[in-house]
């Protein structure tokens, strides 16, 4: 007997966690965080407790409750049952989005995470830049335990500074971006496709004798087109039993596509000639910040990155799967400059020596301080018309410093606000633009297809049972298309 069932994902927009059980197979499909249900319970000043974050999640049925899927520090600190050996066969993600990425610190050490290369590289980024054990998601931090100082006496492991004491490496087996594996007895084949986020994939699942589809988040408007279409014929040519497909855009038209919003930031940087230019957009979509490279040298002005970004762009650039100069480029690329900010002394743009600049900054940030390409509020200030700065929510505040000239512009790359959270930090933003005179100009592509594109795809690729996920409008996949679609309920099984 083969089933699904849903511990997220369902009628909800992320979140996605959806159990594959079968015969000799045993593996999930994504293992991300809701951040609607999340946020129900916390907020930046309301977080689960370090010490019980696993009990707190299971008490909130924030995660399901199954034995062998965590990991073994937090359940015997909790006093739960702990076991030796995972008992799943793998975790399969799709993508590097948080809403599919992130409970994976929660899993079992052992547990086999199935991820593209690429993927695993912003796994990565964000796990070495992140503290604690939350944003464990390629290593494991040791977590309520203690080991022997130097001294030789016993102190808590958060002291430790030998990562071979303190950390274990999480499993990825994956080696490539697209081809066959091995989850248990089940035969999976892992494709590239569009998001907007780079090293996304789709998964074609044979497991206890049935074709599984499961595509992840996808769009085909945005840079790799070619990929989702790729993947997408290799599903009709699946016989597919049944097909999860992500419905976010299910009652949208189609809007701007990736090219599209190459073509309006081109124009309105040129527009802006003499003048700041600012752009906020998801802080990891490279596509987008390529998108912004390429309008910003057209009008030769350098894109300015974040120290974030910059790190992340250095990590992937060694990437086999990438292409450098396509995919991908590094932070020292002469049209990029990195963007550092004021923290702690706020001494960067001081007539102060390097040294003690850097001692503002922790030792990840510190290799960006003082290089060649690094460029602070000075340099913006000083020369409006050569810049196109990243400026995220967490940065407004250097406007201050920045005194942006008359007719500047701040171009808003990303989604509208969704929620009342959002509507509330996007005013606050709003009241900073207006303070420093900005003028807020749009330009965005999203990262799902529409629900006619999704209704195309459907049709070509003819599955038995189409099971609408990531979508708070699963309903109207029925009136799309003519396949029988199953509306599935979070924890409930289904036999298929
Ligand atoms: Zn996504």
């Amino acid at each position: 007997m083969t089933t699904f069932t849903f511990h997220g994902g369902a009628g909800e927009i992320g979140g996605n966690m959806l159990l594959i059980d079968s015969p000799g197979s045993r593996f999930f499909l994504d293992f991300g965080m809701s951040f609607k249900r999340h946020g129900e319970y916390f907020s930046e000043f309301l977080q689960p407790r370090t010490s019980n974050a696993l009990g707190d999640f299971l008490n909130l049925d924030l995660i399901p409750d199954i034995e062998g899927l965590y990991r073994n520090d937090f359940l015997s600190h909790n006093k739960m049952k702990t076991s030796e050996e995972p008992a799943f066969d793998g975790i399969l993600i799709s993508h590097a989005h948080l809403d599919h990425l992130g409970y994976v610190n929660l899993l079992h050490e052992k547990a086999h995470v199935y991820a593209s290369s690429v993927t695993k590289g912003i796994a990565e980024a964000l796990d070495e830049l992140g503290s604690g054990s939350k944003d464990d998601f390629v290593k494991t931090t040791k977590s309520f335990s203690y080991y022997e100082n130097k001294k030789g006496e016993i102190s808590r492991i958060r002291n430790c500074r030998d990562p071979e004491i303190k950390y274990s490496q999480r499993e990825y087996p994956l080696t490539v971006d697209r081809g066959e594996f091995e989850v248990g007895s089940a035969s999976v084949q892992i494709f590239p496709v569009d998001h907007s986020i780079i090293g996304a994939s789709g998964f074609i699942a044979h497991a206890g004798g049935r074709s599984i589809g499961y595509t992840g988040d996808f769009r085909n408007h945005g840079s790799r087109p070619e990929l989702t279409r790729a993947f997408v014929e290799n599903m009709a040519s699946s016989d597919l039993d049944i097909l999860f497909i992500e419905g976010t855009n299910i009652d949208e038209e189609k809007g701007m596509s990736e090219t599209d919003v190459g073509n309006e930031i081109s124009r309105l940087i040129t527009e802006a000639e003499g003048r700041h230019v600012f752009a906020s957009f998801p802080v990891r979509d490279t596509f987008r910040l390529l998108s912004f490279y390429t309008a910003a040298r057209n009008a030769g002005r350098k894109l300015a990155v974040n120290f974030r970004q910059a790190f992340l762009l250095d990590k992937l650039d060694s990437n086999k799967a990438l292409e450098r100069g396509k995919d991908i480029i590094p932070s020292h690329d002469e049209g990029l400059s990195v963007y550092i900010k004021k923290r702690e002394y706020g001494l960067i743009g001081e007539d102060v020596e390097e040294e003690e600049k850097a001692r503002d900054y922790d030792k990840k940030e510190r290799p960006y301080v003082g290089i060649d390409n690094q460029i602070c509020w000075k340099d913006v200030r000083d020369n409006p018309g050569e810049y196109v700065l990243f400026l995220d929510n967490y940065s407004v505040q250097e406007l201050v410093d920045i005194q942006p000239v008359e007719g500047s512009i701040y171009i808003k790359s990303q989604c509208e606000p969704f929620d009342a959270e959002m509507e509330l930090d996007w005013g606050r933003i709003e009241n900073w633009l207006d303070r420093f005179g900005l003028q807020v100009k749009r330009a965005h592509a999203s990262g799902h297809m529409s629900g006619g594109e999704i209704a195309e795809v459907i049709k070509t690729i003819e599955p038995k049972l189409v099971v609408p996920m990531h979508t708070q409008r699963p309903v109207l996949f029925s009136d799309l298309c003519d396949c029988e679609v199953l509306i599935p309920e979070k924890g409930k099984s289904y036999e298929f």
